[in-house]
């Protein structure tokens, strides 16, 4: 088993949702076995940080966990081919290490979060817009890795309890993963929900197998943690899932390059 664990998708009090500062979150890191963290901050339509303060803040915690972490500068970004030159000024703004690429809403639509809940036709209308604004997302570029694939499941089926999920897109999810490896992209595995009873890697593991046939092989592994106590929670998992999935190692971002880790 490997003794290499890294979790690459945590909040800090620089996301809006987040509960704890970098410090706290990086000391969280050391306590649960931790080898590496990244913070990956919400910067997006909705909510964006202060670049000159954030910076300042990841040094601190990076200076007070030297020796102890390797703590990684990331951000998450939202619906970022719409933000324009916001998004090329935040990349600009400092040197991350990884930046994460993900769709929280269809365009002109709330965030799933904030969506009521619909009957299974409306849930896959509204999937096959989602797929299509991922897909613009993925054409534009400018991140490392997709986030949490199956995002509008977590509450469609995790929250409202619909029979729904991504198989009726099949041709869909091929067209975006041969898009996400021809543009030197990766794939997460979002472990938030295994948090609740019942809850589900996202993706799952049949999308995992379909990336991986479609000439998918840069993956991590993240927790979405927004608080301490939820740091490196369920990353042995998510390991465990590429594992099955048939991937060999996990990448784990510096200087917005993957740098390998074997899955043993
Ligand atoms: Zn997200
Ligand atoms: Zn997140």
């Amino acid at each position: 088993m490997s003794c290499y664990w890294a979790d690459v998708h945590t909040h800090s009090v620089f996301s809006a949702d987040g509960h704890d500062t970098m410090g706290a979150l990086a000391e969280a890191a050391v306590c649960a076995g931790l080898s590496a963290l990244c913070i990956t901050d919400h910067y997006d339509t909705w909510s964006s940080f202060d670049p000159g303060p954030h910076h300042t803040a990841f040094e601190e915690a990076h200076a007070a966990v030297s020796g102890r972490l390797a703590l990684l500068r990331g951000v998450e970004l939202g619906e970022g081919h719409t933000l324009g030159a916001r998004a090329e000024a935040l990349l600009a703004s400092g040197p991350f290490d990884f930046v994460l690429g993900s769709c929280h809403c269809v365009h002109g639509k709330p965030d799933f979060y904030d969506m009521p809940r619909m009957d299974r036709a409306a849930c896959l209308a509204l999937i096959a817009e989602y797929l299509a604004e991922v897909l613009a997302m993925v054409r534009w570029g400018r991140f490392d890795v997709l986030g949490h694939l199956t995002y509008p499941l977590r509450y469609m089926v995790g929250r409202d309890g619909a029979a729904v999920d991504f198989s009726p897109f099949h041709d869909e999810l091929r067209a975006l993963f041969r898009a996400v490896v021809e543009g030197g992209h990766g794939l997460e595995v979002n472990v938030s929900n295994l948090r609740k009873p019942g809850g589900f890697p996202m993706p799952d593991l049949p999308l995992l197998t379909l990336y991986r046939a479609c000439g998918g092989e840069i993956v991590t592994v993240g927790s979405d943690a927004h608080r301490t106590g939820e740091v490196g929670a369920h990353i042995r998992e998510g390991y465990a899932l590429l594992r099955e999935a048939g991937f060999q190692r996990v990448a784990v971002y510096e200087n917005r390059r993957p740098v390998w880790h074997p899955l043993r």
